[in-house]
C-alpha cells in the first residue's frame, strides 16, 4: 500500500526495517535503542552523528545551533516569540494558510503581530505579491510558512525581507529540497512528515538570536538554555530523534536534497498533469507558480463522489486520501517516502475512476 497521510506520514521502508531490528537490540548493547539512557555514551554518539549528517545534508553554518525538541510546532509557534521578541515590539506575519493563521493567533499574548501581506481574502489560492507586503521597519523578525500544508500552497523562493530576521514553519516542507539556511534567524517543524515520527520538533537558530532573551522564562521554553546543554536538558524525544538520525542517512544514500528534489518534482508534476487534464472532473485552485510539491488537495467535480472515491482508492492499496475538513476533497502528500511508483499508482486509479464514474 501507499500512505499519503499529511502527517504522522509514511516513512522510507528501509529506515523502518533498520528501526525494526534495532528496536530489539542497538548495536551489541543489549538493550533495545528505546532503552538507551539519554545520558549515556551510545545515544550522545547517535546524536551528534544525527545533527552531523543533518549539518551536512541542508549545508548548515557554523554559526547555527540545531535543537532536537518537543512540543509540536504549534508549541513554537508561542515560545519563538517568546525567545525572539519582547511584549512591545512588533513581529511581521505573512500568512498564506491555515498554518499561518494559527501561528498569528498562538504568537498574540506574547508579541504585537502585525499580519503584513495574507492571500485569505482569496481562500488561500495564491501568495501575496512581495511587492505588496507591509513590512514593518524594525521588526523582531518576520514569520512565514513555506508550505501550507492544508490549502496546498508553497513558496520556491525564500522571500528578502531585508534586516529583520526571517522564520519559517517548514513542517511540511522540511528536506524535501536544498534550502539556503543562511537566508534564515530560525526554522522550526515537526518531525512527523519528513522526519520520522511525531514527537520532534527540529530548530535550526542562528546563535546571535539566542542572545535576546526578551523575558524571563522557563528553561524548558528557552531555546538558549536548550542549546547550552545539546538537547539534553530534560529527557528528549529519544526514539523519534533515533528515527530523524536514520533518515538523515536514507536521504543521504539517496544522493542528498538535490536528488530528492528531482524525484519530489516529477511525482508534483505527475499528479497536477492527471489533475489538469481530467477535463474537469478533479481540480486544484492554487495558482500554478505556488502549487505545492509536498500537499496536493484536489476536489471531485461531483462531492457525491467522494465517497466511493476514498473506499475504491483504500481498496486499492492508496491510503488516506481524505482531504482536510477546512477544504474537503482530497488530499495527497507526496513527502520524500512517497516513491514515484506510489504516484503512478494514484494517477492511474484516478484515470480509471474518472472514466468509471464520468
Ligand atoms: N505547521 C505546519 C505547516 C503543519 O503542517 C503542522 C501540522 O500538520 C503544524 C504546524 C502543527 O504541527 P504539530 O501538530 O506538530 O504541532
Amino acid at each position: 500500500a501507499f500512505n499519503f497521510s499529511a502527517g504522522p506520514a509514511a516513512v522510507p521502508d528501509a529506515v523502518l526495517r533498520e528501526a525494526q531490528a534495532e528496536l530489539l537490540e542497538w548495536h551489541g548493547e543489549r538493550a533495545s535503542v528505546m532503552e538507551l539512557s539519554h545520558r549515556g555514551a551510545a545515544f550522545e554518539a547517535m546524536a551528534a552523528e544525527s545533527e552531523q549528517d543533518l549539518r551536512d545534508l541542508l549545508a548548515i553554518p557554523d554559526n547555527y545551533r540545531v535543537l532536537f525538541l518537543q512540543g509540536g510546532a504549534t508549541q513554537h509557534f508561542a515560545q519563538i516569540p517568546m525567545n525572539l521578541a519582547a511584549q512591545d515590539q512588533t513581529a511581521d506575519y505573512i500568512v498564506t494558510g491555515a498554518w499561518g493563521q494559527k501561528a498569528v493567533a498562538e504568537a498574540a499574548p506574547y508579541v504585537r503581530v502585525h499580519t503584513a501581506a495574507s492571500s485569505e481574502a482569496g481562500g488561500f489560492r495564491s501568495i501575496p505579491p512581495r511587492t505588496q507586503w507591509q513590512l514593518t521597519d524594525g521588526a523582531a523578525y518576520v514569520h512565514y510558512t513555506p508550505n501550507e500544508t492544508i490549502h496546498g500552497v508553497e513558496f520556491f523562493e525564500i522571500p528578502d525581507v531585508g534586516d529583520a530576521p526571517l522564520v519559517a514553519d517548514v513542517s511540511s516542507m522540511f528536506l524535501s529540497r536544498p534550502l539556503d539556511v543562511s537566508r534564515f534567524g530560525l526554522l522550526y517543524g515537526g518531525a512527523q512528515k519528513n522526519v520520522g515520527a511525531s514527537g520532534l520538533v527540529i530548530v535550526i537558530v542562528r546563535d546571535d538570536l539566542l542572545a535576546r532573551q526578551p523575558r524571563p522564562m522557563a528553561k524548558i521554553l528557552n531555546y538558549r538554555a536548550h542549546a547550552e546543554q545539546h538537547s539534553l536538558l530534560n529527557t528528549p524525544p529519544t526514539f523519534a530523534w533515533y528515527l530523524a538520525g536514520r533518515v538523515f542517512k536514507w536521504l543521504k544514500a539517496q544522493g542528498g536534497l538535490a536528488a530528492i528534489e528531482e524525484i519530489n518534482r516529477q511525482k508534483a508534476a505527475l499528479l497536477y498533469s492527471a489533475i489538469d487534464s481530467s477535463g474537469g472532473f478533479y481540480s486544484n485552485p492554487v495558482q500554478r507558480d505556488c502549487r505545492s510539491r509536498m500537499n496536493v488537495p484536489f476536489t471531485l467535480h461531483d462531492s457525491s463522489l467522494d465517497a466511493p472515491f476514498l473506499a475504491e482508492s483504500s481498496a486499492a492499496g492508496l491510503l488516506a486520501l481524505k482531504g482536510h475538513k477546512m477544504v474537503g476533497g482530497m488530499r495527497a502528500s507526496l513527502y520524500n517516502a512517497m516513491p514515484l511508483d506510489g504516484v503512478r499508482a494514484l494517477v492511474a486509479f484516478m484515470h480509471d475512476f474518472a472514466r468509471r464514474h464520468g
